[in-house]
């Protein structure tokens, strides 16, 4: 496997070379990752993607937001990536996310990629894949990647972690609940849209839309934001409406957070925690090797014994059976 070979393909734009590349970060084979790697060094380093961030539940439009608005994009000369974080893919029998016979018109657009979301339960492992994706895909010279997610468990706060935009797509409720939205995610999204603002749901979007202005206002102001930001809007992916205005506030929120420096300070922020996540999984990699799980049997059935405090197991344990070279 010549590694700086595919990476060069990949620059060029070869979206098969990237297909491999991405396989290669996917896959659980300790080599396979360790040439992912060498590929993504050899990428050029200066090209940079617009990252954007979307979720939203299953039904709530995510598919057809992003083929109408990677469509829109494409249509504006950029190229567009999309790509999924799925923890319950495997559960599911099948991705449900970054489906392409879901995205069928952007599929089948040269200046698109899209990719599925792999088949793994561990969330870590999906993080970690898809912001080597992210990477492949920004060395291959995409300007936008769209990376979608419905919301299970942590995945908002993987995404959020890796977005430069988090966009929150919901629908238009029938009563005046909030929808249950946790406020967790609330106070992650840059832009809520509410979709389905068509026909007879226009009425109830419209509300849907000013209870969550209203949320959004209530909430503490964070210093990436210009005024007006984090800001609800209303679209239509389906009647293909307001598409344009969230891409230009999208823009123009980018740009003001450019001028401001924290465009770069959160990205900067975001590499530091994705490694301190590489090091939290790391550890807990060693926990799950047969010789520390029988250090740690062995140390458990004396805590219960009393022959040992749990206190002075554990630090027998990390001590005398934890690696310390190499040990990422
Ligand atoms: P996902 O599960 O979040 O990807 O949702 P889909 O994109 O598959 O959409 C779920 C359903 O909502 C489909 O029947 C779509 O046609 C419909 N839908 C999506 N966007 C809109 C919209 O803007 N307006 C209306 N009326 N229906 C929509």
């Amino acid at each position: 496997m010549d590694t700086t070979d595919l990476a060069a393909r990949i620059a060029r734009g070869e979206r098969r070379a990237l297909a491999r590349g991405i396989t290669l970060v996917e896959s659980a084979r300790a080599d396979h990752q360790a040439q992912g790697a060498e590929v993504i060094a050899a990428l050029p380093r200066e090209r940079q993607a617009l990252r954007i961030g979307l979720s939203g539940t299953p039904g709530v439009g995510k598919s057809t937001f992003i083929e109408a608005f990677g469509m829109m994009l494409i249509t504006q000369g950029l190229r567009v990536a999309v790509l999924a974080v799925d923890p319950s893919s495997t559960r599911s029998g099948g991705s449900i996310l970054g489906d392409k016979t879901r995205m069928d018109r952007l599929s089948r657009e040269p200046a698109a990629f899209i990719r599925p979301s792999p088949s793994r339960t561990h969330l870590g492992g999906v993080a970690r894949r898809t912001r080597e994706a992210v990477a492949l895909c920004e060395g291959a010279d995409f300007d936008v990647v769209l990376i979608e997610t419905v919301g299970v468990g942590q995945s908002e706060t993987v995404v959020a972690q890796m977005a430069d935009v988090f966009l929150l797509l919901l629908a238009p409720a029938g009563g005046d609940e909030l929808q249950g939205v946790k406020r967790g995610i609330m106070e992650m999204a840059d832009m809520i849209l509410i979709n389905k603002a068509d026909g007879d749901l226009k009425a109830a979007a419209t509300r849907t839309c000013a209870d969550y202005a209203g949320a959004l206002r209530l909430l503490r102001k964070r210093p990436q934001d210009p005024e007006g930001f984090p800001r609800a809007m209303m679209v239509s992916a389906l009647a293909e409406e307001g598409l344009e205005a969230a891409w230009a506030d999208m823009q123009g929120l980018v740009d003001w957070r450019r001028a401001e420096g924290f465009f770069d300070a959160t990205r900067a922020a975001q590499a530091r925690y994705w490694f301190e996540e590489e090091v939290r999984e790391a550890l807990l990699a060693q926990l799950r090797d047969a010789d520390v799980r029988d250090a740690m049997d062995a140390l458990a059935a004396q805590v219960a014994e009393g022959a040992l405090t749990p206190v002075v197991a554990a630090r027998e344990l990390v001590q005398t059976h934890l690696r310390r070279k190499d040990a990422v």
